[in-house]
């Protein structure tokens, strides 16, 4: 776990086991981090990216602040299907988002969130409602999730869709209220599971496992070399 650090002045922290961090080396040994999966160099999973073909349209719409994250999944998502994954950015300042273009993407729309309304996929949504499909998934925190479906005039006419109740989440490194909330990289894998076959699921769920191991990882030793006397 980390210390808070108090500042000192004369660009020095301390933190409160006494420890002194100076602030220009600190910056100027930080780790080099993979521009692609954003992970400190000697992690790097890239080379486990292998993306797939699947017959749906799949529309990201990711809040603003989530774009910055290293926790955020959804990136790994247009990693993995590069053809058919689109993201939309909401929440940027002085910027009403628009759901028209999003709209117009080929596929039955499907807005995956789990409300009042909306329907368990599985087999028997498949027969009654036959693809291709247009997975539509509000990103960002759960608050800011729920806020996509209710005010964005454009998707309230889009039917709601959640997954079958009992899968729960491997994602150890952002905290969810409830287990069986998953991250929206996890979310997607299991519809598209549903939707597209669980090869698809299988593949997806095989990267989002190493990204997983790998983040606990480099974040284990990060530490561990915080606490190293000097
Ligand atoms: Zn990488």
């Amino acid at each position: 776990m980390m210390l808070p650090r108090v500042k000192k002045g004369n660009g020095r922290e301390v933190n409160l086991c006494g420890r002194v961090f100076n602030m220009s080396t600190r910056r100027a040994s930080q780790p080099r981090r993979c521009p692609r999966c954003k992970i400190h160099q000697q992690y790097c999973f890239c080379a486990h990216i292998k993306p797939i073909e699947i017959q749906s349209t799949l529309s990201l719409v990711v809040h603003v602040r989530e774009l910055k994250l290293t926790s955020n999944t959804a990136q790994f998502l247009q990693e993995m299907m590069p053809k058919n994954t689109h993201f939309d950015v909401r929440g940027r300042m002085d910027e009403v988002f628009q759901t028209a273009h999003i709209l117009e993407r080929s596929g039955r729309p499907l807005f995956l969130y789990p409300n009042e309304t909306s329907v368990e996929l599985n087999e028997e949504f498949k027969n009654s409602y036959p693809g291709p499909y247009h997975l539509i998934v509000p990103d960002g925190n759960w608050h800011q999730a729920r806020k996509v479906h209710q005010r964005e005039a454009g998707f309230t006419a889009i039917p709601t869709v959640r997954l079958p109740a009992g899968l729960v989440g491997e994602y150890q490194l952002r905290k969810a209220p409830r287990p069986e909330f998953l991250s929206t990289y996890e979310a997607v894998a299991h519809a598209l599971g549903i939707l597209e076959g669980e090869h698809v699921r299988d593949e997806l769920m095989k990267l989002f496992r190493i990204f997983v191991k790998s983040v606990m990882h480099s974040r284990t030793d990060f530490h561990a070399k915080l606490e190293l006397p000097e």
